[in-house]
Formats: structure tokens, C-alpha cells, sequence
């Protein structure tokens, strides 16, 4: 998926002192909330190295995905999750066609949750899913899919690890979900979300990632990209008030301007409110190079802490969020993507990424464009459109 975001605290002052957008100081900010260091890098290694070892061979097979859906239900067990669907921690999924018209596949999702202390909230839910599925083998060559996505497999373990060993429990239920089949259109969270272990209803907030351990397109951005808050009240002001870990920015965007690129999918048209974390696509994004090595362990664990805090925050809020329609627009998708054209273009001038003629002016365009919504200080529905078109022009086109 889409990256975005992340330098330093320093750079980004820098570029809003050079750029002239520094905010309006008479404006009061909200006190911000610092997130806790609880989940660290190494755990996160060993999920990753083992999801996209050679033994795994890219959890694209049904032989390969079932080892992989059986490490999730392995720790699961240990953290001593009550299984989904009555007594499994399994849910079989009938996948579709072959292109040759063979018959189908299966797939397997894998669920487990911690049940809510608060007997007035406990049947309400909130999940924390990622795809485990991946490419395989193809021509021979592993695709070991470490960034896409046991980066955010790993993330959600030890979430779950934090979850199933914290002395306070959350007032709502947590569940945890591995989706299968998401590299064939979806499938495993289609199937999930039209056969729910409980009516989706109740379903208060679906968080899901997809790639979390790298940057977008490789540019020196120390970014998550967070999507979806915009649908959900509440979500935008409580990702404004987080202080994330040092080293990581938060860069929240419209969910629309990257279309349906994960399992979100299935449950925004259900309208239930969504995150979608993801670090963005990088040169080896669904290629054998995507490998275990190449993560940031400490990002990782940095995004890993924010999204601990927020579901924390989700499952014991009194008011928790609702389905908004027709969101508002967001000055900051300007300044993220006023951010990213500034670091193509300097890379473009280093020599690190060079463009094309017309990459080149797609991102100078765009770059202006920004500037200008910046310099006036709103976003206007046809700056916002103008914004979507440019944002995807780059992804098609430069990513
Ligand atoms: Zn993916």
C-alpha cells in the first residue's frame, strides 16, 4: 500500500521555516499524549523472520498459507485468546476460481479475542486485522512478502501480546484477525465481513496495516500514513492529540485517495469505521527482494505502540466513534503530500531517484498546488479533487 510520511522533527522544521507555513501560533493546540515504548523491535524480528523464511515460501500455497495461519493460531493459544468461531480458531474460507477455472481454493482466517471486562460495553467490538497471505512462487523465485505484510502480522501479535498480559482489560472486546487471500482481491476479509462471528453492528472499529516496516518509495520520510480517520468521529481529533514515538510522524490522508488497496474494503462499505496504517510502497513492493532484512525494526515498533494506544483507547472510550458519511476535508493531506513532492524533488536533484520528463512535472504541479492550499490556509472541494487526482497521477506514475 501507500507510504507517506516520517523525518525528523528537525527536518520538518525546517521545511515549514523554509517553506513559510509555519502555523499560526495564537492558535492553542490540544495538550498532545505521548505513546509509550511498551512493544520493542526484536519480537517484531522474529514474527517477520519467520513468516517470510524460505520454510514459508512466500504463504502463498495452501500448503505454505496453513503453516502460516497455524503460527497465528499458536500464539493465540498462548496468549490464551478465546477462539472465534465457538470452539476454532479457524475460519474456513471457500476462495474463488482459478484463472483456469480449476477448482477453488481454500483459505483460512484466523481469529481470536480477549473478552471485555465492562458487562455494559462487553459485546461491543473492536478489531485489529492483517493480511498473512502473500505472493509465493513464482518462476522459481520466493516472494517472501516480509514488508507486505508480516510487518504488520508481527504488529499485531504483539499488540495482542501487550492486550493478553496487561493487568487492566479492555472495557470493550478486542478481537485479532488474520485475513488469508487478501493478494486474490480480498477474499479472506470479503468472506470475514459477509460471514461475521457477530452482526458487524457491533463492530464499533476496524483497524487494519499493510506494510508498515519501510518508506514510501524509499525517500527519507519517517512516516505512517493513517487512513480512514475521516469516517469515523472522534478518530481525526484523537490522532491529533498523539505525540508518536521520536522518528515517527503520523500523516493522516483521505482513505479515497488510494482506493480499496487492503481489508478495509469489506468493512467501509459496511460503514464501520476504519484505520488503515501503512508505511507506502517501495521499489522491492511485490518482488523476491521484499525481504526481512530490508525492515526497520524500530519503526515498526514505534507504529506497533500507536496502534496499541489507539485501540486501547477505542475499546475503553464512552463514546465510540461513529460512521461519517461525507467527511470533512483535512488540511494536512496538503501538507503530506506538499512533503512528499519536496522529497521527490530532492531526490530527483541528488541523484538518489531520478524522474522522468513527465514524473518530474507531475510532482512540480503538484508541489505548487500544495504550496498554494497552504499559503491560503483551506482546502476546498475542488482543491481536494484536484488533490485526489494528483495524489493518484503520482502513484500510478512515480511509485
Ligand atoms: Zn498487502
Amino acid at each position: 500500500m501507500t507510504r507517506m510520511f516520517s523525518i525528523c522533527t528537525l527536518l520538518a522544521l525546517v521545511c515549514v521555516a523554509h517553506c513559510g507555513f509555519a502555523e499560526d501560533a495564537s492558535i492553542s493546540k490540544p495538550a498532545k499524549t505521548s505513546i509509550a515504548s511498551v512493544i520493542q523491535p526484536e519480537p517484531l524480528r522474529k514474527h517477520v523472520e519467520y513468516l517470510a523464511s524460505p520454510e514459508l515460501e512466500g504463504r502463498g500455497s495452501p500448503k505454505s498459507r496453513e503453516l502460516a495461519a497455524r503460527y497465528l493460531v499458536q500464539e493465540f493459544k498462548r496468549l490464551e485468546l478465546k477462539p472465534l468461531w465457538d470452539d476454532q480458531f479457524m475460519q474456513k474460507v471457500p476462495g474463488p476460481r482459478e484463472p483456469d477455472g480449476s477448482l477453488p481454493i481454500w483459505g483460512l482466517n484466523v481469529g481470536g479475542m480477549l473478552v471485555g471486562t465492562d458487562p455494559q460495553l462487553r459485546d461491543e467490538i473492536v478489531i485489529l486485522g492483517a493480511h498473512y497471505d502473500h505472493l509465493g512462487v513464482r518462476d522459481g523465485r520466493i516472494y517472501p512478502g516480509a514488508d507486505d505484510n508480516a510487518s504488520s502480522v508481527a504488529m499485531m501479535l504483539e499488540v495482542a501480546r501487550q492486550f493478553a498480559a496487561g493487568k487492566r482489560r479492555p472495557r470493550r472486546s478486542i478481537a485479532f484477525v488474520g485475513f488469508d487471500l487478501e493478494e486474490r482481491l480480498l477474499w479472506g476479509s470479503k468472506w470475514f465481513a459477509a460471514h461475521p462471528p457477530w452482526p458487524l453492528t457491533r463492530v464499533k472499529l476496524f483497524i487494519t496495516a499493510d506494510l508498515l516496516g519501510r518508506t514510501l518509495g524509499d525517500l527519507p520520510f519517517p512516516a505512517v500514513f493513517v487512513m480512514g480517520s475521516e469516517h469515523g468521529t472522534g478518530m481525526t481529533s484523537l490522532l491529533k492529540t498523539l505525540s508518536p514515538p521520536p522518528g515517527l510522524e503520523l500523516a493522516r490522508l483521505g482513505a479515497d485517495i488510494v482506493g480499496t488497496r487492503s481489508d478495509y474494503g469489506p468493512f467501509r462499505d459496511e460503514k464501520v469505521p476504519f484505520l488503515f496504517f501503512s508505511t507506502g510502497e517501495h521499489p522491492d513492493y511485490h518482488s523476491p527482494q521484499d525481504t526481512a532484512d530490508k525492515l526497520n525494526y524500530t519503526q515498526l515498533a514505534a507504529i506497533s505502540n500507536v496502534v496499541l494506544h489507539v485501540m486501547r483507547h477505542s475499546a475503553d472510550t464512552a463514546t465510540p466513534p461513529a460512521w461519517i458519511t461525507t467527511p470533512l476535508p483535512d488540511l494536512e493531506e496538503a501538507r503530506t503530500l506538499h512533503r512528499i513532492t519536496e522529497l521527490l524533488l530532492q531526490a530527483d536533484r541528488q541523484g538518489t531517484r531520478k524522474l522522468t520528463g513527465i514524473q518530474n512535472y507531475i510532482v512540480t504541479q503538484a508541489r505548487d498546488k500544495m504550496a498554494q492550499i497552504l499559503k491560503k490556509g483551506e482546502l476546498s472541494p475542488d482543491d481536494r479533487a484536484w488533490l485526489i487526482r494528483s495524489a493518484q497521477a503520482m502513484l500510478f506514475s512515480v511509485f
